[in-house]
């Protein structure tokens, strides 16, 4: 079964593709040939992913799906939450949303935090979607060169080491997308062996 994944971040196939095995395949927008930046406008992750989701379905009329990120604070209210790529600006840099979350972060005693991935699939033009969440904890300084977003200021519960710290396995072990993406495979085997109605 090929997929086509809605999103423009290489990080993400990458650390998809690792998860795939021979599963399932994936084709990015980028090797459709689809050049759009898909918009985010809703106030949830789940919004967003189906809107993703459901705009790559359109344009293609193919099986797809996206994923929509966040990273929830305890401490601040679940900010940034939906807002994550643009905490710092439109500009989407990941340098100053981590300096703004350090700076609003600076002097709080809590600082557990989770990742949420929604992952919103679209198949035979029916919706699906999968949740995968990561507890963990906001360090009050960078760690780490690897990763991608907030993954330096971020330590999953159970581990010493920032995301930014381990390989993409290591990661994976933990990760809110991996989970996501493990419910979405379990559905897909199913889906294969007794057809959707
Ligand atoms: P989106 O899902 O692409 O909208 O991502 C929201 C924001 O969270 C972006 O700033 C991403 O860089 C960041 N982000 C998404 N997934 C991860 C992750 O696994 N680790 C760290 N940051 C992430």
């Amino acid at each position: 079964m090929t997929l086509v994944f809605a999103t423009n971040n290489e990080n993400k196939v990458k650390e998809i593709r690792s998860m795939l095995g021979d599963h399932f395949s994936i084709i990015t927008l980028k090797e459709a040939g689809i050049d759009i930046d898909i918009p985010e406008p809703h106030d949830t992750l789940e919004d967003n992913a189906r809107e993703k989701s459901t705009v790559i379905y359109e344009m293609t009329g193919k099986d797809c799906f996206s994923e929509d990120t966040g990273l929830e604070i305890d401490v601040l209210d679940g900010a940034p939450g939906v807002l994550s790529a643009r905490y710092a600006g439109e500009q989407k840099l990941s340098e100053d949303n981590i300096t703004r979350v350090l700076q609003e972060m600076d002097g709080k005693e809590n600082r557990q935090a989770h990742f949420r991935t929604v992952i919103s699939l679209i198949l035979d033009g029916k919706e699906y979607q999968f949740t995968g969440v990561c507890p963990g904890t906001i360090l009050t300084e960078k760690r780490g060169g690897k990763g991608f977003g907030y993954d330096p200021i971020f330590v999953p519960n159970g581990s010493d080491k920032a995301f930014a710290e381990m390989d993409m396995a290591g990661k994976n072990h933990f990760s809110h997308r991996a989970k996501a993406l493990q419910q979405l495979i379990t559905f897909l085997k199913d889906a294969v062996n007794k057809p959707l109605s």
